[in-house]
């Protein structure tokens, strides 16, 4: 067993922080806002006052916060993490970045004698909580095969896909998909309530064919019910887009369907949804076809 800092105690770093204790490691937690670590320490871990404070003694250090800017203050500095965990420790990032920020990181890691893994998860809130979420790592192999035991906690699916940096580019593509498929989903969803079909049998039905998929199977009742809490933030997809187009450009990809989507998903923002679930595009496809809802 060993001892684990996670940083970042949200909607995915909570759980996952909470899965580690309830597999026998010593886990302590940081947040920015302190009621976060409140619920952590209930579930039997350790809150800590600052970064430098959790990962001191720490083997492996999980960080899971938002955006690339926030992995970067979190991990330089003389109060980040690299300044202060033990040489030798382990420093997973399950955040969602851009791969050419956690290339740069995971370098400046190494200077500090901190070995990197990128290790962005997939999953949702629910695969947290469950402990099965995909998990997507980037970084040298015999790092990856040293952290597996404590990724087992929190994953069901843990694949070591390359170098640093490709685990942050298998997520992008994950990311693609899955919005790919909720605007689909949304779309389907609206077609058929607009020739008053029961959509409860249609799912049923839709979800055992070729058109089956996990966003059928988790998403669509509540999409139909038009409940939108998060889950996953706009906010948080619509900076994966950006992630996604970025490197599709870079690699001369055309993505043309991704592209529509993240402008879909840009726009849900502009609204005024960003903290809503991502599912809330379905929003978007009632405006368009002049059946708002709200
Ligand atoms: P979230 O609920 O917003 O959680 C982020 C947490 O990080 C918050 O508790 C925030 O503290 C904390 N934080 C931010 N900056 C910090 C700092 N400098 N020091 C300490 N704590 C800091 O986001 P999330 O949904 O868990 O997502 C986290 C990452 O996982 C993102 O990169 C996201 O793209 C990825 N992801 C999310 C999902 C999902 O379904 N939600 C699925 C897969 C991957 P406050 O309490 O102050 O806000």
């Amino acid at each position: 067993m060993s001892r684990i800092a996670v940083i970042g105690l949200g909607i995915m770093g909570l759980p996952m922080a909470v899965n580690l204790v309830k597999a026998g490691h010593d886990v302590v937690g940081f947040n920015r806002s302190q009621d976060k670590i409140d619920k952590l320490v209930s579930a039997g871990g350790t809150g800590a006052a600052d970064v430098a404070e959790a990962v001191k003694d720490a083997e492996i250090i999980l960080t899971m916060v938002p955006d690339s800017p926030d992995v970067e203050a979190v991990v330089l500095g003389e109060e980040g993490v690299f300044a202060n965990a033990k040489s030798g420790a382990y420093w997973v990032d399950a955040s969602t970045i851009r791969p050419d920020v956690s290339v740069r990181l995971a370098a400046t890691a190494a200077e500090a004698g901190v070995k990197a893994l990128d290790a962005p998860v997939s999953g949702g809130e629910q695969g947290a909580i469950e402990g099965s979420l995909s998990i997507m790592v980037g970084g040298a192999a015999e790092d990856f095969e040293a952290v597996r035991p404590a990724l087992e906690a929190v994953g069901g699916t843990i694949v070591h896909v390359g170098p640093a940096g490709s685990g942050q580019t298998v997520k992008a593509a994950n990311q693609l998909i899955v919005a790919g498929t909720i605007q689909l989903v949304a779309e389907a969803l609206v077609f058929l309530e607009a020739h008053s079909v029961d959509t409860e049998a249609a799912i049923r039905v839709l979800a055992g064919g070729l058109a089956g998929n996990r966003i059928l199977d988790r998403k669509a009742a509540s999409m139909a019910a038009r409940t939108f809490e998060p889950g996953f933030r706009v906010d948080l997809h619509h900076k994966d887009l950006g992630i996604v187009t970025a490197a599709a450009r870079e690699a001369g990809v055309a993505i043309p369907l991704g592209a529509l989507t993240a402008q879909l998903m840009g726009s849900l923002r502009a609204q005024g949804h960003g903290s809503l679930d991502h599912s809330a595009l379905l929003i978007l496809v009632e405006q368009l076809s002049g059946r708002a809802s709200r």
